[in-house]
């Protein structure tokens, strides 16, 4: 498999329980190397843009008040097939779903306060890192 970027997002429910380590440490035992982070304060036009495609869904209001109500870790993730071993290892988006030693079974507060973002696709990993980062700020 190829090396891969992948966008990740530490959410505020882990911020605020001073998880950010914890989790850096899963991303890194597994492979993946962090090549850029920054810790930022989401404007609620920036998490609405960024969960468009869910506007429709009756969580979206939730979800974007959820993403801005605390700080958040943008990232960005390369490795091999980075996209979906990162999908792996964060788990289902339901923590009650997700397999024993994911991120989300261990960490996750609920299906909306479930303590990471991952990119679901090469495409959308690309046009998520170019949102929040730009190029000179990655560096593999
Ligand atoms: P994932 O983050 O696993 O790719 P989705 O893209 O389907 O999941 O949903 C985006 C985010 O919206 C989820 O991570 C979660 O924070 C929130 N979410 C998803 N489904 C629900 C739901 N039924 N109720 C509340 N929040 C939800
Ligand atoms: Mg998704």
């Amino acid at each position: 498999m190829a090396i891969e970027r992948t966008f990740s997002i530490i959410k505020p429910d882990a911020t605020k329980r001073n998880l950010t380590g914890a989790i850096n440490d899963r991303f890194e035992k597994a492979g993946l190397r962090i090549v850029a982070q920054k810790r930022i304060q989401m404007t609620e036009a920036q998490a609405k843009k960024f969960y468009e495609v869910h506007a429709a869904r009756p969580f979206y209001g939730e979800l974007v008040s959820f993403m801005i109500s605390g700080p958040v870790v943008v990232q960005v993730l390369e490795g091999e097939g980075a996209v979906l071993k990162n999908r792996e290892i964060m788990g289902a988006t339901n923590p009650a779903d997700a397999a024993d030693g994911t991120i989300r079974k261990d960490f996750a507060e609920s299906i909306e306060a479930n303590s990471v973002h991952g990119s679901d696709s090469l495409e959308n990993a690309a046009i998520e890192i170019a949102y929040f980062f730009a190029g000179s700020e990655i560096v593999g």
